[in-house]
């Protein structure tokens, strides 16, 4: 479904039986009015929306964090699988997990939208409630944007700043042999939820956990602030291809015991038959949103202990090797192959590194 699909006879957008305004009759300016509106001012913002630019105070000493993040409809999202609300929400989360894996505060952001003239203005103003409601719980503040139309489907760009002085910045190239390897929270439940989203189940915690991903800031800001990760990233091409990113970055490899893989307790029943393919879409599966570092094995307690006070589970997988590669061993020793998984958007196919 694309936006403003049930188009009815005269042309007009209809949503469920209630007629709702498009941005045809609204206008850019009417748009731009209803999302400056809904947004608040916050911390280091002195000018936000409604001029040429806005302009940001930052601490002196820090750093400026940006990152941007583009999605799709058709690619990265389904509207027949998601809500306005939740797509708002993803829409940021994604950019916030990115400042986390830095080690960062978020700030504030700029939000681009190209929509369809036949877009309701209902359905960008739940999109947009979400957004900023994902937006209060991290204390980021829109603070502008750019807005236009699209011949075909809804395009959203966030681009979102943080910041973090330069010694506590956490990058993936830092990870050193010896260095144990931790996760946040559980992994795989996301790809599973797409797969019953589209076998046309609607609610648990799986879709949840695809609809509406929790970015893991406050754990990244507090592994950074306690100068405890040598390398960090977010998992959102899958723990095999994010993991890669690391050893990469870092010139060296991973060993990772496929028994330690955190998973929970509904994907564990769901694939309680199929162990091979729980433990592939696991490593594969991507947009779990969680943290995967490194830190010194000297630190595992002070990692436990510092992710123990902030309650958010955390496990150590495995350590970092000379060699190169991600190696995943089962319990016997054996190794595990998978393919590193992640998207490529030109070659349009899994795997390709
Ligand atoms: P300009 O023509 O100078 O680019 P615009 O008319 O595009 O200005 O935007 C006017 C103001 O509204 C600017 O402050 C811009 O940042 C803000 N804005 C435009 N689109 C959005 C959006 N989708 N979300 C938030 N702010 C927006
Ligand atoms: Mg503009």
């Amino acid at each position: 479904m694309h936006i403003g699909s049930n188009r009815t006879d005269n042309g007009r957008i209809m949503t469920g039986e209630r007629r709702t305004k498009t941005l045809r009759e609204a206008g850019e300016f009417g748009i731009i009015r209803m999302i400056a509106e809904k947004s608040a001012g916050g911390d280091g913002v002195v000018i936000g929306i409604g001029d040429d630019a806005a302009a940001l105070r930052f601490e002196a000493g820090s750093l400026v964090l940006s990152t941007s993040d583009m999605l799709v409809e058709g690619i990265h999202f389904d509207l027949s699988l998601t809500d306005p609300f939740r797509l708002g929400r993803k829409s940021l989360a994604v950019n916030l997990s990115d400042i986390a894996a830095m080690g960062g505060r978020p700030l504030s952001f700029l939000l681009s939208l190209a929509v369809p003239a036949s877009c309701p203005v209902d359905f960008l103003d739940e999109f947009t409630s979400g957004m900023l409601s994902l937006a209060g719980e991290h204390g980021a503040t829109l603070v502008g944007g750019d807005t236009c139309a699209s011949p075909r489907g809804l395009v959203i760009s966030v681009t979102a700043f943080g910041e973090q002085v330069s010694d506590r910045i956490v990058q993936r190239c830092g990870a050193r042999v010896g260095d144990l390897i931790f996760v946040t929270g559980t992994l795989g439940d996301s790809a599973l939820g797409l797969e019953l989203l589209r076998r046309g189940e609607k609610a648990g915690y799986p879709i949840d956990r695809h609809l509406d991903p929790r970015p893991r800031v406050r754990q990244g800001r507090a592994l950074a602030d306690a100068g405890l990760a040598t390398s960090m990233i977010d998992i959102s091409d899958g723990l095999a291809a994010d993991m890669g990113h690391i050893t990469d970055g870092s010139s060296v490899g991973a060993n990772l015991y496929l028994e330690k893989i955190p998973l929970s307790r509904s994907y564990r029943e769901h694939y309680r038959t199929m162990p091979e393919d729980m433990y592939r879409t696991a490593l594969t599966g991507g947009e779990d949103y969680e943290l995967l570092f490194t830190a010194p094995s000297s630190r595992r307690e002070a990692v436990l202990s510092l992710f123990s006070e902030i309650y958010t589970p955390v496990t150590e997988i495995g350590s970092i090797i000379p060699e190169p590669g991600v190696h995943f061993l089962s319990p016997d020793g054996a190794s595990f192959d998978v393919e590193r998984g992640g998207y490529d958007h030109f070659l349009n196919r899994q795997g390709a590194d």
